[in-house]
């Protein structure tokens, strides 16, 4: 029996997750849920799930839940990182959103547990050291995004030194096509109309933009250990080809799967072993055409910044991911247009100065410096 915290229980990933542990009850048993506000859901997964423990970040949210349920309520993010600490867990399951996801990694890593990742701002802005962590205390990271877990499950089965690239598929979001111009107006409802992934809103809005391909970029660097010129963005529509390798004898190994996240989460929670899961087979004749074409980045800049911030390492990546948090914020909140949010984020770049990463401070240092930017840049417009 595997101990299991799941940390964003009441979301996308989180609410999968349990989909995948009500069919190995015996296999997985939930020891800790964390969510920030949503304390109904929470505690009705507590109940169901006979959890004793949980975590709420918002105060008043705790405050309900501690009166409604007779279990332990752990306050803020305080409480989310003692959730974790006095699990006793053998996997944490990170399906948090945001950078808020980098301290409850580091907290599991350092008591040797597992993670199970699928916030990937956790690598995207303290890579670095938390691979570094996680090879000083024996814990894994098991990623749970489609293309990493892919791209584990094919790099797994190779020796060492024949991988010699990286190709990550993009759907390409429900803009793929447009123009730059096109989508100066482009609306949230229409921009959170993803055409194969039904997902949290962040994430949607960055599947929209290409952000999401340029995090998830910087995550395969730092799980896989491969040099950013070695890592490929293929937009493939489709999205049954998850990701490739290509190997030094030439062949090229793909990993394909109709796209349903209860695969990838499954197969980061019972790691090493597999289990079945209800996902609709996969059937080339029905498919019958899978295409393939180059990102446009120019009508996508999202994608063009990841990669140079990622290229000019230290604390650009943390900077680029702050003012797409506050971006992504202020488009869903209607203070910023769509092609607002490669603007501020080009702009924060520009006025945050790159570091190096000598701890955890300096990220927490610069995300701070970042937001603030950010979010004056939001307010008063981006210069011409
Ligand atoms: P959602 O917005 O659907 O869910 C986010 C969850 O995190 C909610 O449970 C939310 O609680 C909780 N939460 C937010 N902030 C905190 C915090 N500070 N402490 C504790 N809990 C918090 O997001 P998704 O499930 O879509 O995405 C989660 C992560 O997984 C993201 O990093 C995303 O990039 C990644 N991912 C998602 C995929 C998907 O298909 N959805 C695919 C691959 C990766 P509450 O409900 O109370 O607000």
């Amino acid at each position: 029996m595997k101990r299991l915290v799941i940390l964003g229980s009441t979301g996308s990933i989180g609410t999968q997750a349990l989909d995948v542990v009500d069919r190995s009850p015996e296999e997985l048993s939930v020891v800790g849920l964390a969510a920030a506000s949503q304390w109904e859901l929470l505690v009705q997964q507590a109940r169901r799930y006979g959890t004793r423990r949980i975590a709420l970040v918002d105060e008043d949210a705790a405050a309900a839940a501690a009166r409604d349920w007779d279990g332990d309520v752990l306050v803020g993010m305080e409480g989310v990182l003692r959730l974790v600490a006095e699990s006793g867990a053998d996997l944490v399951l990170n399906a948090i959103v945001g950078a808020a996801g980098l301290s409850p990694t580091v907290v599991a890593l350092s008591e040797g547990i597992d993670v199970a990742l699928a916030n990937k701002e956790t690598l995207v802005v303290g890579g670095e050291l938390v691979m570094a962590l996680s090879e000083a205390t024996g814990a894994r990271l098991v990623p749970v995004d489609s293309e990493h877990s892919a791209l584990a499950q094919l790099i797994d089965s190779e020796p060492a030194g024949t991988v010699e690239r990286l190709v990550l598929t993009a759907s390409g979001g429900p803009f793929r096509g447009r123009t730059r111009a096109q989508l100066e107006s482009v609306s949230v409802a229409e921009a959170l109309n993803h055409p194969t992934w039904d997902m949290g809103g962040k994430i949607t809005i960055d599947s929209a933009t290409l952000m999401n391909k340029g995090l998830e970029l910087i995550e395969a660097h730092h799980l896989f250990g491969i040099a950013y010129d070695r890592i490929d963005v293929v937009v493939h529509p489709q999205s049954v080809i998850h990701a490739l390798v290509t190997l030094c004898d030439g062949a090229a190994l793909a990993h394909l799967g109709n796209p349903d996240m209860r695969m990838p989460i499954s197969y980061a929670l019972h790691h090493p072993e597999r289990v079945d899961m209800p996902v609709k087979p996969l059937d080339l004749t029905a498919i019958g055409t899978l295409s393939f074409e180059q990102p446009d980045v120019d009508a996508f800049p999202c994608l063009r910044l990841a990669r140079e911030a990622a290229q000019a390492g230290g604390t650009a990546p943390c900077v680029l991911n702050a003012a797409n948090e506050v971006a992504v914020e202020a488009f869903l909140n209607g203070q910023l247009p769509f092609m607002g949010i490669p603007a501020v984020i080009a702009e924060t770049l520009e006025r945050v100065p790159g570091g190096r990463v000598h701890s955890f401070h300096s990220l927490s240092d610069a995300d701070e410096r970042a937001q603030a930017v950010a979010r004056e840049l939001v307010s008063t417009g981006v210069p011409a």
